[in-house]
């Protein structure tokens, strides 16, 4: 698909402006703000930046996209990792931030309703008071609607799951203007295809989501956190491994090499041993955090571990993880005016040190700094490559370890991502990935986005 023609601009841009007026935007630093994300990926900006209010609103400017056969490219807090929304043919970008209300909470049910633009954050500074929290928690304080569309996770995901299991029902503006519900608040259904499934994890590719009807959960009696350091990669591995497979209902299990940790010493000042490190956390009642603490102290104990501590102090709590989630710009800061190259895979949990090992031996014969971390007790984990886009030579030898540590991954059963999503950086690998399965994923998308206008150039080539 070519990109849009400057007349057929101008015409969608008069027609979306008689019905938005002044939230309809053509200037280039607007442009230039919604063409790229928090990657290395080379940014191009969209025609132009809508901002709706509601979802009538939305199905409005789809339905004008649809009749120019123009591109549709949805936006949230653009911190996605894989050129995500990179407006590589031009198009229509739908700035969802503006529409960020919290519209119910049925705190009897544990659930509620919101619409795309509310942030995690924002999210759960209003149902504190409720007693209530939502878990998902990527270091960015991206939008429900961007990590439900990327299918996202974080260091909650080992106990709670990720957007998956944790999104109940949605609102869909489809590529032609049409508005569907995809499920309703009941926590089980059987009734028919599964399109709650479809659109968590599809990008903007099939539809723009509106509203997330999501399940919520009370707040702990007793939340502990711990720090432990270990003589190496594979003894903090085999710690993590021995700790899920004896089924502790461990809430958080963070690995950081000792690289990672140097980084967020001096980016958060923690003043951790710069070794490799786990950070964990436990939920529960207060007797039973304290157990889970005590056993998986036991258990790193026996692998090496030194030096466990452990807290109930909030204050030191969110220290701690504040720090984690600083984790991708404390290693930006090793090397000031670089670029992420963000990747991550996740893999069987029995196959993870495995992995993380040969991983870390590629590493040691390159000449980029790659800190390691990862949500280990999913068997999920990222390199942080730094690198300067702008030297080719830098940008072949990025992508020499990406592509080495993904088919690294797929041959022992995992996945080319665990929660950053395709975009267009990980296209090259879905049909090693899927194989067959990708030319069914390509007919879906056909089916829900005949023309190919939404967010063209993700996930799938057409
Ligand atoms: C420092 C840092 C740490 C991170 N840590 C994690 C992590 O731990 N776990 C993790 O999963 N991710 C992580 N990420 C990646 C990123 O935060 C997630 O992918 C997040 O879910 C993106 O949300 P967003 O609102 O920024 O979406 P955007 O970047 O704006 O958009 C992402 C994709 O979703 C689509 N989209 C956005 N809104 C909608 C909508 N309403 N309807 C349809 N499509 C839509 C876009 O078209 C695009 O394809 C991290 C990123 C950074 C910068």
């Amino acid at each position: 698909m070519a990109a849009v023609e400057a007349a057929s601009v101008d015409k969608v841009g008069l027609e979306l402006q008689a019905i938005l007026g002044d939230r309809v935007s053509r200037s280039q630093s607007v442009r230039d703000h919604h063409g790229k994300d928090e990657s290395w990926h080379h940014p191009i900006a969209p025609d132009i930046v809508v901002f709706p209010h509601s979802t009538e609103e939305v199905a409005a400017i789809v339905k004008i996209c649809a009749e120019h056969g123009t591109p549709v490219i949805p936006f949230g807090a653009g911190t996605s990792l894989e050129g995500h929304v990179i407006a590589d043919r031009g198009g229509v970008c739908i700035d969802l931030m503006q529409m960020d209300q919290v519209l119910t909470v049925n705190a009897e049910d544990l659930d509620c309703r919101v619409q795309p633009g509310v942030t995690r954050k924002q999210l759960n500074s209003y149902l504190r008071d409720m007693g209530l929290f939502f878990p998902i928690d990527p270091g960015a304080n991206a939008s429900i609607g961007g990590m439900t569309a990327t299918r996202a996770s974080g260091t909650n995901a080992v106990r709670y799951g990720t957007m998956r299991e944790n999104v109940l029902a949605l609102t869909v503006v489809l590529s032609d203007g049409r508005i569907i519900k995809t499920s309703r608040r009941a926590r089980k259904s059987a009734a028919g295809y599964d399109l709650t499934r479809l659109f968590v994890g599809s990008e903007g590719t099939l539809g723009v989501i509106t509203e997330i009807t999501l399940r919520l959960y009370g707040i702990p009696e007793s939340i502990t956190s711990a720090v432990v350091s270990f003589p190496d990669l594979k003894s903090a591995v085999d710690s993590v491994i021995s700790t899920i497979q004896m089924g502790i209902p461990i809430a958080r299990i963070e690995l950081l090499d000792k690289l990672q940790v140097q980084a967020c010493n001096s980016y958060s000042g923690l003043g951790l041993a710069e070794q490799p490190t786990l950070f964990l956390e436990f939920h529960g009642t207060t007797a039973g955090a304290e157990e889970q603490a005590k056993l998986v102290g036991e258990i790193s104990g026996e692998f090496g571990g030194s030096d466990f501590q452990w807290t109930g102090q909030l204050e030191e709590r969110n220290k701690l993880w504040e720090a984690r989630h600083n984790a991708a710009y404390a290693a930006q800061s090793l090397r000031p005016g670089c670029q992420l190259w963000a990747t991550d895979v996740c893999v069987p949990i029995s196959r993870l040190a495995d992995c993380i090992m040969e991983t870390q031996a590629d590493l040691e014969g390159s000449y980029l700094q790659a800190p390691l971390v990862g949500h280990v007790g999913d068997g999920n984990f990222h390199l942080t490559l730094l690198i300067d886009p702008e030297k080719p030579e830098e940008l072949e030898e990025a992508n020499r370890i990406n592509d080495r540590l993904v088919m690294r991954a797929l041959a022992m059963e995992g996945t080319c991502t665990g929660e950053h999503g395709i975009g267009s950086g990980k296209m090259k690998f879905l049909q090693a990935e899927h194989g067959d399965a990708v030319a069914a994923m390509r007919t879906l998308k056909l089916a829900f986005d005949p023309q190919n206008i939404m967010n063209p150039g993700k996930i799938i080539s057409l």
